[in-house]
């Protein structure tokens, strides 16, 4: 059941609105740390666990990257391939497994809401987060703090 779930990126971008939406009106009421964030915590990790193999970065991009987790590129790589990927776009350091952004790039155009979102420039993954809750950072605005002098790229370029 969970791989065919996997294999639905436009039903996951569905549940990850429904998710977003849910959570919103306790926004103003989460903070880090406690209980709270304990319980997160288990939720995504078994949660995304299961599905995405989420590494629990704490700042989660997957409706930016095909509803694929970044992490699981051996470089961990947020945007993008490196150059690296086999001509049968599998990945050069896990010859068994297919690169993450092929992946990623395939399931992003079955995504009617957030795959053109993979066009976009992700800023690099702040490290201090790792096995954070994601969840609980979106919401309390800690993942949107973007190191000082990052220039972002906030719109998605027209595809020619
Ligand atoms: S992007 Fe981060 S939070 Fe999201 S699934 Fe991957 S490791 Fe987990």
């Amino acid at each position: 059941m969970w791989r065919w779930l996997y294999n639905q990126p436009r039903v996951l971008e569905t549940l990850y609105d429904v998710t977003q939406r849910a959570l919103e009106p306790l926004r103003r009421w989460l903070k880090p740390g406690g209980v709270v964030e304990k319980t997160f915590i288990v939720a995504e990790e078994v949660g995304k666990g299961v599905l995405f193999h989420c590494q629990m970065c704490g700042q989660c991009v997957l409706h930016s990257t095909g509803m694929t987790c970044p992490m699981n590129c051996p470089k961990t790589l947020r945007n993008g391939p490196c150059g690296g990927v086999r001509a049968n776009g599998h990945c050069e350091i896990k010859p068994e497994m297919r690169c993450v952004w092929v992946e990623a790039w395939e399931r992003s155009r079955q995504m009617p809401a957030y795959g053109d979102e993979i066009l976009l420039v992700l800023p690099p993954v702040n490290r201090r987060l790792q096995n954070t809750s994601a969840w609980l950072n979106e919401l309390t605005g800690v993942a949107q703090q973007n190191p000082a002098g990052w220039i972002g790229v906030n719109e998605i370029p027209v595809r020619r």
